[in-house]
């Protein structure tokens, strides 16, 4: 298992980016904290962290997959079309129940909205 501190260092950076981070977002901003933060060792520990569910991994179409904590309830997420950043929105929602087709098993959904941040605007 990696050294806890890394792995605190990680933490600390998705809590207080409050947003989910890409592993080169991550790297950056850890290296703030720990200046000779490796990648390879950042690489485990995310691998790690998701496999225990410390952190989630999230996905979106044309994006670097993100990590983010887990969330106390379902949060639709939303993607900067100019900065490329992917915010979590605190809005409530649920996503629709929907039966599958045939042979399909839904395991996950998310929604995502996109448009211009505060900063980019
Ligand atoms: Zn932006």
């Amino acid at each position: 298992m990696i050294q806890t501190r890394q792995r605190e260092v990680i933490l600390d950076v998705l809590r207080e980016a409050g947003r989910p981070l890409s592993r080169e977002e991550i790297l950056r901003l850890g290296r703030e904290r720990i200046e000779r933060l490796g990648s390879a060792t950042v690489d485990r520990a995310i691998r790690e962290m998701t496999a225990e569910l410390y952190i989630i991994g999230v996905e979106f179409p044309g994006q670097p997959k993100r990590y983010e904590l887990p969330a106390e309830s379902e949060h639709p997420h939303f993607i900067c079309r100019v900065c490329d950043r992917v915010y979590d929105l605190p809005i409530a929602m649920k996503l629709p129940k929907i039966s599958p087709p045939k042979g399909f098993e839904i395991t996950g959904g998310e929604v995502i909205y996109s448009g211009i941040c505060p900063d980019c605007r």
